[in-house]
């Protein structure tokens, strides 16, 4: 079992960002979200963890006192195995020593929300974070040697350059980071500065193009679309969702997986407290298959039956070939690569994996 923990506090809203989270929250709010939290795992007994993930949000938000009290909740209850891979997502504005202590006490894997080495850039984000709290932030996990460090990346802001982008990726691989995350700007409907921040398209496909070849002299990776890990690095609590693994997911807005259903906890804090019954998606079995054949397909080590055994229901690998082979001629026989055993994207596969995935579904 998957666990994902989303913490719905942000000490202010990105500009870019819809998602849901709290901004400015009050420390009664931290306290009421603990409690219900407490109340949710003890209602059921859960099964051992293969991975947990606490995201949000901004987990980080939390102070000392609050974060040990999360921490030793998931503790108690799930008592992960020595190995299970612990993930926290930060912001460098929230994290100190003490913190930083604490967490790596709890976590093997951290991930950052820089986003932009550069201010200017982060300004034009709207993210509020010092050039000294996002040094400060990077100093203090290189000290406390997690195992696995993540740092995620926006390219294709307006009035960057590829060059501007390019340092980053540098920036952070140089860091010591063991995986980067890097989205294309990609304004949510609803956010606060959507109007303003239009990326280009164009220039956004160039970049992704580029990003293999500028993190290869550090021995990264591509294995997702938005994903490049050093080998033996990559996010295994995402590599086990994108597989159709069961995942149990607390706290608003969080999503579960039961192998057979998927449900969505309310999109608001206050429906969340009050218990309101998670929102079902009731996806017909065939339509999940592909869906998560579709998600596969975004990773480079695309889809095999062996990977499709796990997952209820499944049909085979005739079936899954036709599919492809539809899709192929339906958009382009040079975004499949086809071999015994196994359906992958191309290069150009993945930067059209929006027009296969309509296609798929
Ligand atoms: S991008 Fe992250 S830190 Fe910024 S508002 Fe959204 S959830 Fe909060």
């Amino acid at each position: 079992m998957n666990y994902y923990f989303h913490i719905p506090f942000c000490r202010s809203k990105c500009g870019y960002c819809a998602f849901y989270s709290e901004p400015s929250p009050d420390p009664g709010m931290f306290d009421a979200y603990l409690d219900k939290l407490e109340r949710e795992l003890d209602a059921a007994p859960l099964p051992p963890p293969d991975t947990v993930y606490l995201g949000g949000g901004t987990p980080t938000l939390f102070d000392p006192a609050r974060l040990e009290r999360l921490f030793r909740l998931i503790r108690q209850k799930l008592a992960p195995k020595t190995g299970t891979e612990i993930s926290i997502e930060a912001n460098p504005e929230t994290l100190d020593r003490g913190k930083i202590r604490l967490i790596r006490d709890f976590a093997n894997r951290i991930s950052l929300g820089v986003q932009s080495f550069s201010a200017e850039h982060r300004r034009t984000l709207g993210r509020d974070c010092t050039q000294r709290a996002l040094q400060y932030a990077i100093d203090l996990i290189r000290e406390a040697k997690f195992p696995e460090w993540n740092i995620d990346l926006i390219y294709a802001i307006p009035g960057a350059t590829r060059r501007d982008f390019f340092n980053d990726l540098a920036t952070a691989a140089r860091a010591g980071a063991t995986h980067i995350s890097c989205y294309s700007l990609t304004p949510e409907e609803g956010a606060r500065l959507c109007d303003r921040l239009q990326p280009d398209e164009e220039e956004a496909a160039t970049l992704w193009e580029a990003i293999p070849q500028q993190l290869a002299p550090w021995e990264f990776r591509r294995y997702e679309i938005s994903n490049y890990a050093l080998p033996g690095h990559e996010c295994r609590h995402n590599v086990n969702v994108w597989r159709g693994g069961l995942l149990r997911g607390f706290g608003p807005a969080a999503a579960s997986f039961d192998g057979a259903l998927r449900y969505a906890q309310a999109a608001s804090l206050t429906e969340w407290l009050a218990g309101a019954p998670p929102e079902l998606d009731e996806i017909p079995g065939a339509a999940r298959l592909n869906e998560i054949f579709a998600v596969n397909l975004r990773t480079t080590s695309g889809w095999t039956p062996h990977l499709w055994s796990r997952v209820p229901g499944a049909d085979g690998w005739e079936a899954r070939l036709r599919l492809a082979r539809s899709a192929a001629k339906e958009t382009s026989p040079e975004f499949f690569d086809i071999s015994p055993g196994r359906i992958t994207l191309s290069s150009s596969g993945l930067l059209f994996w929006n027009t296969i995935a309509e296609v798929l579904l």
